[in-house]
């Protein structure tokens, strides 16, 4: 397996498209890293810049010790799964898995060997002999990842392979690439626009953005310490809530003035924002960290707000709320009694709360 590094990689497409910017990344042996953005941010493109099915505009890529730029796809020791499967459709799985080992002439009984192995771990054994058109999407993806496997590459590269998936078919495989990572031991590049595949199969996610990269972090701290409102909304369902305020002085402390409301912010928060003081700034709070027993426990900071909508989701509730100036979630207990139209006053879980400059979106405190 292999290290993969990424050393300002710029692609630019004829007509000055510039698709990605400047990509730096070093991928560490065995590490599973998606690449997530929403559509057009780049993610695939730099994964074919990878794969050597792009050429790159700038910049260097290594795969292990070696500089591919100049390598073609089959010299780069990758298998790529993509989302169409690509799986030839006359041939059955078992020649579809067997094909790239025949033409690099591997030994028949070695060919064998290793698709046995591949379909052991992905359970598909008992359909060898059927052609792809005899097969259910979820097994079409299988097999695909299972041409991957029969390489033993150094690097595994994913297209979106779950996306022509039901929703249900898609948690299932997630969990079984995520297995099939572990057990492999493989180096596994997975791009996706999907947020919570990146945060429940990744090791490190990068989040793009217009061929930029955002941010790079284990998924806890993507979630826990975006970068920006771009990473704080695009990482958590519902996504993290931004009310739009002042900061103020009051009684030597600092507070949010928002609309009638006025929030105490905590002492740790003072120095990193005294230079905002009496100019706009956006607050941001995840839905949990509003009106949530953890928040009413011993805050000092409430907000007041009217419920819109009550949408109970059995393991927890979701209150759409309305201030003067602002919407915003909360994710409370199921147990609570809320009805629309109510007024509630909810407890801020102040530790947990972040500051965005309205002009950058950058996050300072
Ligand atoms: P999606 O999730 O929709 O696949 P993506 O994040 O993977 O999106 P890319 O496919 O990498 O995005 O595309 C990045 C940008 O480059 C887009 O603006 C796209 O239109 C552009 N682009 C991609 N391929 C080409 C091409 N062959 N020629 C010109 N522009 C291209």
């Amino acid at each position: 397996m292999a290290q993969v590094k990424l050393e300002n990689v710029r692609k630019v497409f004829p007509g000055n498209i510039e698709a990605v910017k400047d990509f730096t990344l070093d991928i560490d042996n065995n590490e599973f890293i998606v690449l997530v953005g929403p559509s057009g941010c780049g993610k695939s493109t730099t994964l074919r810049m990878i794969a050597g099915l792009e050429e790159i505009s700038a910049g260097k890529i290594s795969i292990g010790d070696r500089v591919v730029n100049d390598l073609p796809p089959k010299d780069r020791d990758i298998a790529m799964v993509f989302q169409n499967y690509a799986l030839y459709p006359h041939m059955t799985v078992y020649d579809n898995m067997a094909f790239s080992l025949k033409l690099r002439k591997m030994p028949r009984a070695e060919i064998k060997q290793r698709v046995q192995e591949a379909a052991n771990l992905l359970s598909i054994n008992d359909l060898l002999a059927r052609r792809p058109k005899e097969l259910s999407g979820g097994q079409r993806q299988r097999v695909a990842v299972g041409r991957a496997i029969v390489r033993h590459p150094a690097v595994f590269l994913f297209d979106e392979p779950l996306s022509n998936l039901d929703a249900k078919l898609r948690v299932q495989m997630r969990v079984e690439i995520s297995r099939l990572h572990n057990t492999l031991d493989a180096t596994m590049i997975y791009v996706t626009h999907d947020q919570v595949e990146a945060m429940t199969m990744g090791d490190r996610i990068v989040v793009m953005r217009d061929g930029d990269v955002q941010q790079v972090a284990s998924p806890t701290e993507l979630y826990d310490n975006p970068a920006n409102q771009f990473v704080a909304s695009f990482i958590g369902t519902p996504p993290m809530n931004f009310l739009n305020g002042r900061v103020a002085r009051d009684n030597g402390g600092l507070v949010f003035e928002e609309g009638s409301c006025t929030i105490a912010i905590p002492a740790n928060f003072q120095d990193a924002l005294e230079p905002f003081v009496d100019k706009p700034l956006v607050f941001g709070i995840r839905p949990e960290d509003v009106g949530s027993e953890a928040a009413e426990h011993d805050s000092p900071a409430y907000i007041s707000a009217g419920i819109d909508v009550v949408e109970p989701m059995g393991s927890e509730t979701m209150l759409y709320m309305r201030t003067e100036d602002n919407t915003f979630i909360s994710r409370i207990d199921p147990h609570r009694t809320c009805r629309a139209g109510d007024k509630m006053k909810l407890a801020l879980n102040m530790d947990k709360a972040h500051f965005f400059e309205p002009e950058t979106e950058e996050v300072v405190a």
